[in-house]
């Protein structure tokens, strides 16, 4: 596997690989890898010749500089992770390569409600965050197709308003999310937990579970409800518990004949997790 770290050094691999009719598959992460992140990779070696991995924590898309500073970082694990998965290439930027105007007085984009709701009202900023890495990103990686995970569902659809407002020809593939034994999304924020909170984590995986299972049952009022009181009574400082439409993330407040998704976030000792399910059909 070829680790990049420099700009330059990336375009020319790039463009050496474009000129022998390589096709890329690019799988974007944040590091402190697991099985979620080995899965997308997995998935992408599939879909084209190339694989390219981009490891860097994107300071523009934290709105909370202390998740910033916890955030889980361990290369060196993550190297030998990639190279057992036979990834082409690495590439881990500095925060210069990837803005070297600096992260002052960046572009915006126009992502609508998008970034509005749900992470976007959590998180005021991140999904501009998102929006201005991943474009750097595409410019420089120029991939056919890009991997992102279901697990960051509202994050994918961003990802691919702004792939449609850009004009740019990317194929979009998301992948399913990927859990542990009992249900919880793997997630590099859940080394964070303690071991009790590790144990309650599972309860959002339970929480969609039921949401599945009692969506022609129970009014959406009562849904939320009884989720949310059930997460609260183990400690969780509840962010959202919603019920939307899949394609738009439109919330709702009684069903609709298309398909459903619920989703969580909720905190517990200050580590944020969040969640989602198709719910219906
Ligand atoms: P991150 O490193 O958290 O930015 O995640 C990088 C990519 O991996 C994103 O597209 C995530 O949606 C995806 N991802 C993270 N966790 C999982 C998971 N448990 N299952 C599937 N994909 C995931």
């Amino acid at each position: 596997m070829q680790v990049v770290h420099r700009r330059q050094e990336l375009s020319q691999v790039i463009d050496h690989w474009h000129a022998a009719e390589a096709s890329i598959a690019f799988v974007p992460t944040m590091g402190a890898l697991h099985e979620g992140h080995l899965s997308l990779i997995r998935a992408a070696r599939r879909l084209a010749t190339h694989t390219v991995v981009s490891i860097f924590v994107n300071p523009v898309q934290f709105n909370d500089p202390q998740d910033f500073a916890l955030y889980p970082r361990h290369v060196d694990a993550d190297i030998a992770l990639l190279e057992a998965e036979k990834v082409d290439l690495l590439f881990s930027p500095e925060v210069e390569d990837v803005y070297p105007e600096g992260i002052e007085h960046l572009e915006s984009y126009d992502l609508g409600r998008l970034e509005q709701v749900l992470e976007g009202a959590y998180r005021p900023g991140h999904f501009q965050g998102v929006a201005r890495v991943m474009r750097r990103l595409l410019d420089m990686i120029k991939p056919e197709v890009l991997v992102m995970g279901e697990k960051d569902y509202q994050q994918c659809l961003v990802v691919q308003h702004l792939l449609q407002l850009l004009h740019m020809q990317v194929s979009f593939h998301m992948h399913p999310t990927v859990r542990e034994a009992d249900g919880l999304a793997m997630s590099s924020r859940n080394s964070r937990l303690t071991a009790e909170d590790r144990k309650k984590a599972t309860l959002i995986y339970e929480s969609l579970l039921f949401i599945r299972s009692h969506i022609q049952q129970l009014s959406f009022d009562v849904l939320q409800w009884h989720v949310e009181q059930q997460l609260k009574a183990a400690g969780f400082v509840v962010d959202y518990v919603t019920i939307v439409r899949s394609r738009d993330i439109q919330q709702l407040n009684k069903p609709i004949n298309e398909p459903m998704r619920a989703l969580i976030a909720a905190s517990i000792h200050g580590v944020r997790l969040i969640d989602n399910m198709q719910v219906y059909p």
